[in-house]
């Protein structure tokens, strides 16, 4: 198949999936979602990515009533039925369907288990890209994956009409992370990245890069960094499923980085060569 979509046991095209209005995500945007990249018809890091989305769930007071391997065996049976050697997976459960009311303790039903997979390439690794720095409006959910987006869906459109790729979120002097991504800093050899708290996504991308220079032996430091410090880091990048890890050349139009490309390019390679080997391409 080109593509698949599954909604609560249906599959079909994704263009030919229809869902009830009633699903609490089309009113509420109440639910949480997660997305792996697929190559070889291996999802990358997919129980990093189950783990997180039954975490993000019960944040928000969802109970998903199957396994972790249910759900697992359920994407892979989705996977694997699409041609293509590098594919996107998005998954989501929202809370279920009712009829629209905020006070969801009247509930029947279970939550509603959504994905699909379709062909879909990475940013480019090997690329420089353009940042934008935007004061960050989202809420305190900002740990949780919801599928409530607004804020960083204009804030990422600010980025595309400003002729960039990414917006750098900040609250005050504090960058927090990108609209869709987890933004990190080199500064004399070591990496520095926010720390896990309720302004930023725990990025499994982040964590991975964590890992890979724990193993390349760079000093890794997961505090706050400011604005200016990002403007001044030696390189400054943003790291997500769907991109990995790539580094910014202007932020606000003012180059950035440049200043460390040895150490950049060991993570980004050292990265793509663990993608290689975890999904069979090597
Ligand atoms: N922060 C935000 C706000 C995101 O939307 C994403 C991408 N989903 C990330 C960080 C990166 O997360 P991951 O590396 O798990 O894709």
């Amino acid at each position: 198949m080109k593509n698949i979509a599954y909604y609560n046991g249906k599959t079909s095209l994704i263009e030919e999936m229809t869902v009830p209005m009633n699903d609490r995500a089309c009113y509420f945007g109440d639910g949480v979602y997660d997305v792996s990249y697929v190559f070889n018809h291996v999802p990358m890091a997919i129980e990093e990515h189950i783990d997180r989305i039954y975490r993000s769930a019960s944040l928000i007071d969802i109970k998903i009533p199957q396994t972790k391997e249910w759900f697992k065996q359920m994407l892979m049976g989705l996977v694997n039925q699409v041609e293509g050697d590098s594919l996107i997976l998005y998954f989501q459960v929202s809370r279920g369907i009712a009829p629209r009311g905020h006070d969801y303790s009247a509930l029947s039903g279970g939550p509603s288990i959504w994905a699909y997979v379709k062909p879909a390439q990475l940013i480019d690794a090997y690329q420089s890209y353009r940042g934008i720095t935007l004061e960050d409006k989202r809420f305190f959910f900002c740990h949780i994956k919801t599928i409530n987006l607004l804020p960083s869906v204009l804030a990422n459109h600010q980025a595309h009409a400003a002729g960039a790729e990414e917006a750098i979120l900040h609250r005050g002097d504090r960058v927090t992370e990108g609209s869709h991504s987890n933004i990190s800093i080199l500064k004399n050899g070591v990496f520095q990245t926010a720390p896990l708290d309720e302004l930023i996504l725990p990025g499994i991308t982040r964590a991975h890069v964590i890992r890979i220079c724990n193993r390349l032996g760079i000093p890794v430091k997961e505090e706050p960094f400011t604005l200016r410090e990002m403007m001044e880091a030696d390189e400054v990048f943003f790291t997500a499923s769907g991109a990995l890890c790539c580094r910014f050349d202007t932020i606000d139009g003012i180059p950035v980085g440049g200043k460390d490309m040895k150490t950049f390019s060991a993570i980004r390679d050292a990265y793509e060569a663990e993608r290689k080997k975890e999904c069979g391409l090597l």
